[in-house]
């Protein structure tokens, strides 16, 4: 155990980058980008987080999560502030993060530097299987609010792609 007032932040990112997604159990919530701040004091850790999809039901797990890794690491006191504000965007996801998605066979959401509405929405899915674009989208809404259903052409399979936000 390391006495909370030798707790760094770096540390607690540390930390945090061990705590994976529970959507998406391949990436973490470092990667994710929903980690605003960590802030050590003597009174203990303050993690603020951006939630993610407001329809996801995963903010309450990776809230507890999230303290549990802080917890473990020898803090006596951690608070976990969620703030909505700026909204968490798919940009904020990390390339590693993009990568991994793409590992797990999730396409990743298409870049529009900060303006989702400038993303044609239904217009292109890159298949995380074989990289071809020649895709058509099936559905809006996949096994979560998060997730489209695309059609590759040339896997003549499905797979899902994380919706931009
Ligand atoms: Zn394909």
């Amino acid at each position: 155990m390391v006495s909370a007032t030798m707790l760094t932040a770096e540390a607690v990112r540390d930390a945090l980058a061990g705590v994976m997604d529970p959507e998406i159990p391949v990436i973490s919530v470092v990667d994710m980008g929903i980690i605003r701040d960590v802030a050590v004091s003597p009174d203990g850790v303050t993690v603020t987080m951006m939630p993610t999809f407001s329809g996801c039901p995963a903010l309450h797990v990776m809230r507890r999560d999230i303290e549990a890794a802080v917890l473990r690491l020898g803090a006596e006191k951690v608070t976990v502030r969620v703030v909505l504000n700026p909204a968490w965007s798919t940009e904020w996801i990390s390339e590693e993060g993009r990568e991994k998605l793409r590992q797990f066979g999730l396409a990743p959401p298409p870049r529009h530097a900060g303006d989702p509405a400038s993303v044609a929405f239904f217009d292109l899915a890159e298949c995380p299987r074989c990289g071809s674009t020649n895709t058509t989208m099936r559905n809006a809404f996949g096994p979560t609010l998060c997730r489209m259903i695309w059609y590759c052409n040339e896997c003549q399979e499905a797979f899902e792609q994380f919706k931009p936000l």
